[in-house]
């Protein structure tokens, strides 16, 4: 048996996460010699037209997913969302007498406030760590400045497990969102942000490349002085070509948000199919009579990333063995947390989600 005939786990990684399968067979199929080209994308110059018609595919299909308006564009990075939060900062907080307002509802929201505080003004809107990040704030509990360079968010926060509903009203200042973990996930008004960015290895394709929708009219803001690769303006001017490119990360991309198009259409589908599927585990878990735990208050409940825990440690190390055995991978919760958590992005099909609700119920009736 040859390596890729191996039977294939159900993957609940956090990220790098599961890929859809007809993504990963395309990428086998072409990976010798792409159709047309002779060569394999690994080979082909980034400045090539092979690798034009590459990078123009990836960035139609997200602008016809995302209804990408012209006053945005789309911008291929590496560096990871870690670069991006130092980035914002450092390129949409010039002017020093200016704040930047940051809502943190969890780890990843963390980070992004303390990179902007190594760089300027920075104001934390709302901190919910009071309540063990278990729900994303409401409007009345924002603190925020007037006038504020610019308010950021994290959309879907991947450890705890929980995700906006609907977006703060920041009286005008732009949303910066990180949208890492539920990007592509549903339909969302791209009109509504200053920025959104994402690496790809959740939602989007695979670790190398992080997506960034950005407004032009904040490119702006970015000054001379700044280091060429940490400036947005030469990312823009240069089509997302100043460098070489993290090129076979953008063609993943591409035959993400192709598999998107042909098995969805719209976001407004993959919303859909993401929210048929956290429901099954989550009317699970209120159902079992506490045996299983919620980490997110109901409101917040994420759709990507599934969190809870068991009466004891030694009950969830069990939990995961058997998990295991039956072939659903990864499954246990971010250390910092314990636990269990079922990371279920777009490219999950309901029939994982199926088998790990049912071994969920088995697993009471043999362990209750
Ligand atoms: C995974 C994740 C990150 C980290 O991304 P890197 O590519 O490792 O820098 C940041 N934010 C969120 C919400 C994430 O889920």
């Amino acid at each position: 048996m040859s390596p890729s005939q191996a039977k294939r786990v159900f993957n609940f990684s956090a990220g790098p996460a599961t890929l859809p399968l007809p993504v990963l067979q395309q990428i086998q199929d072409e990976m010798l010699s792409l159709p047309g080209v002779g060569a394999s994308v690994l080979e082909i110059s980034h400045r090539s037209k092979d690798f034009d018609t590459i990078i123009e595919d990836a960035t139609t299909r997200l602008g016809r997913l995302l209804n990408l308006p012209d006053t945005h564009e789309i911008l291929y990075m590496q560096g990871g969302a870690a670069m991006q939060n130092a980035m914002i900062a450092s390129n949409f907080l010039t002017d020093k007498s200016q704040t930047a307002d940051y809502i943190v509802n969890g780890s990843w929201g963390k980070k992004s406030a303390a990179e902007c505080h190594r760089f300027g003004n920075m104001n934390e809107a709302y901190n919910g760590s009071d309540d063990g990040f278990s729900s994303v704030p409401s409007q009345d509990q924002l603190s925020l400045t007037e006038g504020a360079a610019y308010c950021h968010m994290t959309s879907n926060e991947t450890i705890q497990g929980i995700q906006f509903k609907q977006l703060p009203n920041t009286n005008g200042a732009p949303i910066i969102s990180d949208q890492s973990s539920d990007f592509m996930s549903r339909p969302i008004n791209v009109s509504d942000y200053g920025m959104i960015y994402a690496c790809a290895q959740k939602n989007a394709g695979i670790a190398g490349v992080t997506v960034v929708v950005l407004e032009k009219k904040l490119l702006e803001r970015c000054d001379d002085r700044l280091p060429s690769y940490l400036n947005y303006a030469v990312h823009s001017k240069g089509g997302s070509r100043f460098n070489t490119p993290p090129s076979f990360a953008i063609y993943v991309t591409g035959l993400v948000c192709k598999w998107l198009e042909n098995e969805f259409g719209t976001l407004e589908k993959v919303g859909e199919f993401n929210q048929s599927k956290a429901k099954l585990l989550y009317d699970l878990v209120d159902g079992s009579g506490g045996y299983y735990k919620g980490h997110a208050s109901k409101e917040s409940r994420s759709d990507m990333n599934v969190v809870f825990t068991l009466g004891t440690p030694e009950l969830e190390a069990k939990f995961l063995a058997e998990a295991a055995d039956a072939g659903m991978a990864t499954l246990k919760g971010h250390r910092s947390l314990g636990g269990i958590r079922a990371s279920i992005y777009n490219a999950m099909p309901l029939e994982g989600v199926q088998t790990l609700a049912q071994f969920m119920t088995d697993f009471i009736a043999s362990n209750g």
